[in-house]
């Protein structure tokens, strides 16, 4: 007797929906946000400097700022790069949308590249034929929590006079060469959105080795002034002034309170990361028709998703129908990512479809299998009972 998938009337695998991704809130993060909440600051006082000092420690970096979104660190690392109307920037299309709305925001355009079809992180090979003169950055996302080929995309780079920043919402915790993301380019964007490796609500982080790049941050986020309230009513005085445009990009330290309490665990959330990866891998492994991400020599992966991609000519149901099969099994798979360019914002900006040939196609292949330190054993077991059945039915 074949088994009957529950697509088909047959029971589930699972009888309540497992997320793809979600935070994880332990009583020490509660009593953190608490004792902020008992205190004189709510915003901007001695727990922000304090979760940023955390935070460039865990990444090897010199200075860290705290932004209110992921998509407000991405603004503020494009502002602080000196980016500016008509510059063009490179970006694999890959990507959450803010990824490259952040290029807009300088007024400057997005030139996307097409991604290597093993890690689906940007091809080095695929941006010198995306440059023109007004080429000015690359915008590295280390897709699914791996590190681009930053060797090879440097060289690029190199040779053209471009910057590299990294839109590292994926990443925190990965190394590339031994060396963690967050010091290896002079800008980089974290996000702590929930579904991210920390959770703070909404939040994100910039990272930099130049103090020069800290102070524009600083002042970036607070409507271009650098002393604050706090400092001033120290001193005495009232005078403040806003020596560039900013914006009120501040993380409350209510928010910076549970980010440094999280931060704590990353390590221990990290290994679980790559325990339930690695046990997928490895049950995938007697499923041709499954192809996981490739992993890179010298790429130390975060782990923030665990994507497999289908080979559509061995199964008579494409991505559209397995998704469907498997939400029914209990389990909650999720496609990332749409190829930016589209989104129908960026469709009435005359990006044509066809223009990244291997993204679209990974596109269409693509799930995200849950992953979360959270995860019980048994609830990895069940996504890798459902893979199998929703497979093993739909041989072609
Ligand atoms: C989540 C994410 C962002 C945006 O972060 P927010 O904190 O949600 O603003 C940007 N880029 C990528 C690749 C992301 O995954």
């Amino acid at each position: 007797m074949p088994v009957r998938l529950a697509i088909d009337g047959g029971t589930p695998v699972r009888g309540t929906m497992l997320p793809y991704a979600r935070h994880v809130i332990d009583d020490d993060d509660v009593a953190a946000v608490v004792d902020v909440l008992r205190g004189d600051w709510l915003t901007t006082g001695p727990g922000v400097a304090a979760y940023e000092e955390a935070f460039a420690e865990a990444v090897g970096a010199k200075h860290a700022v705290a932004v209110s979104s992921g998509t407000a660190a991405l603004h503020a690392a494009t502002a602080a790069s000196g980016l500016t109307w008509l510059d063009e920037v490179i970006v694999p299309p890959l990507s959450f949308v803010a990824t490259a709305n952040c290029i807009y925001y300088q007024g400057a355009k997005p030139v996307f590249a097409d991604v290597d079809s093993g890690t689906c992180n940007l091809d080095p090979a695929a941006i010198e034929a995306q440059l023109t003169g007004r080429s000015r950055a690359i915008l590295v996302v280390h897709f699914a929590g791996q590190p681009a080929d930053m060797d090879a995309i440097r060289a690029v780079a190199q040779k053209h006079g471009l910057s590299i920043y990294e839109d590292a919402a994926h990443a925190l915790g990965a190394k590339y060469k031994g060396q963690p993301v967050g010091a290896l380019s002079p800008l980089t964007a974290f996000s702590t959105h929930p579904v991210k490796h920390i959770a703070t609500g909404e939040g994100g982080m910039v990272t930099t080795d130049d103090d020069m790049l800290a102070r524009k941050l600083l002042a970036f986020r607070n409507h271009g002034i650098l002393r604050d309230s706090h400092a001033r009513e120290r001193e005495g005085d009232w005078h403040y002034d806003a020596a560039t445009l900013g914006y009120n990009y501040r993380m409350p330290d209510v928010l910076c309170a549970l980010g440094m309490s999280q931060l704590e665990k990353m390590p221990r959330w990290l290994a679980r990361r790559q325990t339930i990866a690695a046990r997928y891998t490895q049950a995938f492994e007697n499923l041709p028709e499954i192809e996981p991400l490739v992993q890179a020599v010298g790429c130390e992966s975060a782990w923030h998703l665990y994507i497999i991609r289908l080979r559509l000519d061995a199964l008579r149901r494409d991505r559209g129908e397995m998704f469907t099969a498997l939400r029914a099994e209990g389990i909650g798979v999720n496609v990332h990512y749409l190829p930016i360019y589209h989104h129908s914002h960026y469709q009435t900006f005359g990006y044509a479809k066809g223009l990244c040939p291997v993204a679209e196609a990974q596109y269409e292949r693509m799930l995200t299998l849950p992953l979360w330190p959270g995860m019980g054993d048994d609830d990895v077991e069940d996504v890798i009972t459902a893979v199998h059945k929703v497979v093993e039915a739909s041989r072609a």
